[in-house]
């Protein structure tokens, strides 16, 4: 069945978002040490496609042995994974683009790798900033691709994005 990655950097808000999609608190659950939880975790949606959430990305506090098991593990499932149908790369769209969330997703388009952007926490400031910081991040992949991914403003506190998301997934589906 298809799968639909969720990736980003520890703290971006992805079992927040993963929950926000399937109305589910608790299902994605949240490390209570950022960088600890090293597993995919598969949901399986209407039994039709999965929600796979991937461990966080950039968390300093882990050693330079477990980040490149990390790396090894993660990058060998998304280049390798043929159900694999698009991930979403998760920023926070209160920040400026951060080098981290650039390089991976520059990895992804040298993978060609289909990839989403979605910005989180867009409760946290106005529309316009987070926007902003949207369009700044875009403009830095057009630094390397010659067309930007889709990308979608959310926040799982206000449930802001959650159709978008779905019909992003629901269209890609149908193909
Ligand atoms: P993860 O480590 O990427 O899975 O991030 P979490 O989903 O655990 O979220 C990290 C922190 O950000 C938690 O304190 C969440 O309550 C908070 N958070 C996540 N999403 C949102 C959001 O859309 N709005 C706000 N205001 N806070 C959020």
């Amino acid at each position: 069945m298809p799968e639909y990655a969720f990736i980003g950097r520890s703290n971006v808000g992805k079992s927040s978002l993963i929950n926000m999609l399937v109305n589910h608190h608790g299902l994605a659950k949240t490390s209570q040490r950022p960088g600890k939880t090293q597993l995919i975790n598969h949901f399986l949606i209407n039994q039709e496609w999965y929600i796979v959430d991937l461990p966080g990305y950039g968390y300093a506090k882990v050693s330079k042995t477990s980040r490149e098991k990390w790396e090894k593990f993660i990058r060998a499932y998304i280049t390798k994974r043929e159900s694999l149908q698009c991930i979403f790369v998760l920023i926070d769209s209160r920040l400026e683009p951060q080098q981290i969330d650039i390089e991976f997703c520059y990895w992804l388009g040298e993978k060609q790798i289909p990839f989403a952007l979605l910005f989180t926490k867009a409760d946290k400031q106005g529309m316009n900033e987070s926007i902003k910081n949207a369009n700044a991040f875009k403009k830095k992949l057009g630094e390397f691709f010659e067309e930007v991914p889709a990308s979608i403003i959310t926040s799982a506190e206000k449930h802001t994005g959650k159709e978008d998301v779905l019909n992003f997934i629901y269209e890609v589906n149908k193909d």
